[in-house]
């Protein structure tokens, strides 16, 4: 059994020798317990702050120890009684081949709506942050314009499809190649730009003559920003990740028009996807109907080896994915 665990903490942009591979034997399961062999790993931008020692939201991941995270794989021993050899399950230990926990942590995935995959990414958490941040945190409505950064990602081109299929009026998204530009309007965006292309924004207000109601955020600093300048009167902000700051070591630059949200009467709302377990059904009824009549797409990047899965989430970090970034086991 290979698992990767943390050698050293980062500062600035983590390097492979931040990790360190170990052999260990393949675990056995004591009462209660199930052994996951995993077939497909998530790397997830959250990730990056856990691998600093500070204080937040999710405990930071020990030194020398295995790092954890989404994965679903097959069970391959069990001392439940509920889980059987054979099922495939969704569970929070990733980053090694053989996972040993109790059953209860471990969810079924039922693998003959989508592949497996999809529940680390459409069916799984991404989409959910993608669902609940649109249409609960930012309240999107019917006709509105919505705005979303890091669109080509996992969360990102699933926020532009959803807001379509609910009816928005105008979605726009910015991602950073012009290979990703053109995914974005293949998808159905109704406009996208490449942020290396000039001052968000500028591009933004090209994009958005009539202005943005809702901006989905998943970048920060001039991302949020030119946002703030665009934002119509009452507009709504759900701010989900600042992924241009995670590896800075200056506290960002921008946004320096914040004082706008006071006449525009702006709403900006951070959320964490764990407090809204309560539309997960609706989130399931949902994306199964679109992804049943083909209306929503989704993307997925996957990277083969667990040899490889520092490399996937640096990737990950530099932008190297389209859609949801994955390690096949
Ligand atoms: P993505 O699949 O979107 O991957 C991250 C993307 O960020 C990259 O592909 C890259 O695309 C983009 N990016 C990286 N650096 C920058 C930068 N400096 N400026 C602009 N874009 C950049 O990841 P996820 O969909 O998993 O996550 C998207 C965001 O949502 C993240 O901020 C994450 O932290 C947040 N999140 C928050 C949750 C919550 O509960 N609040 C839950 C899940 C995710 P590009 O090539 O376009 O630059």
């Amino acid at each position: 059994n290979r698992e990767i665990h943390l050698a050293s903490r980062p500062a600035g942009w983590p390097t492979e020798e931040n990790f360190r591979f170990v052999e260990t034997d393949v675990p056995t399961p004591g009462p209660g317990q199930i052994v996951v062999r995993n077939q497909y790993m998530s790397v997830d931008p959250y990730m990056r702050g856990r691998m600093n020692d500070v204080k937040s939201y999710v405990p930071p991941f020990a030194l020398d120890a295995p790092l954890d995270g989404a994965a679903v794989g097959e069970v391959v021993a069990s001392e439940a009684a509920d889980v059987h050899v054979g099922d495939t399950v969704l569970h929070g230990l990733g980053w090694r081949e053989y996972a040993l926990l109790d059953a209860t942590a471990a969810r079924p995935v039922d693998a003959s709506l989508a592949p497996v995959s999809a529940y680390l990414g459409v069916l799984g958490m991404p989409g959910l942050t993608a669902y609940a941040g649109l249409l609960e945190v930012a309240s999107m409505k019917p006709g509105e314009t919505v705005f979303v950064s890091a669109a080509a990602g996992s969360v990102g081109s699933l926020v532009g499809q959803i807001a379509k299929l609910k009816g928005a009026g105008r979605v726009i998204g910015s991602a950073g190649s012009p290979a990703k530009v053109e995914r974005l309007r293949a998808l159905g965006f109704d406009a996208a730009f490449d942020y290396h292309d000039g001052p968000v924004r500028e591009s933004l207000r090209a994009a958005a003559p009539d202005g943005v109601d809702v901006y989905f955020d998943n970048v920060g600093g001039d991302h949020l920003e030119a946002a703030i300048s665009a934002m119509n009167l009452h507009g709504r902000v759900a701010i989900c990740g600042m992924i241009a700051q995670y590896n800075a070591t200056e506290p960002p630059a921008a946004p320096r028009n914040l004082a706008l949200v006071i006449g525009k009467r702006l709403t900006l709302r951070g959320f964490l996807v764990n407090d809204h377990g309560d539309v997960r059904q609706a989130f399931l009824r949902d994306v199964a109907g679109w992804l049943r009549d083909g209306s929503l797409t989704y993307d997925e990047t996957i990277v083969d080896g667990i040899e490889n899965a520092p490399s996937a989430f640096l990737g990950l970090l530099r932008g190297e994915n389209l859609g949801k970034m994955l390690v096949r086991v």
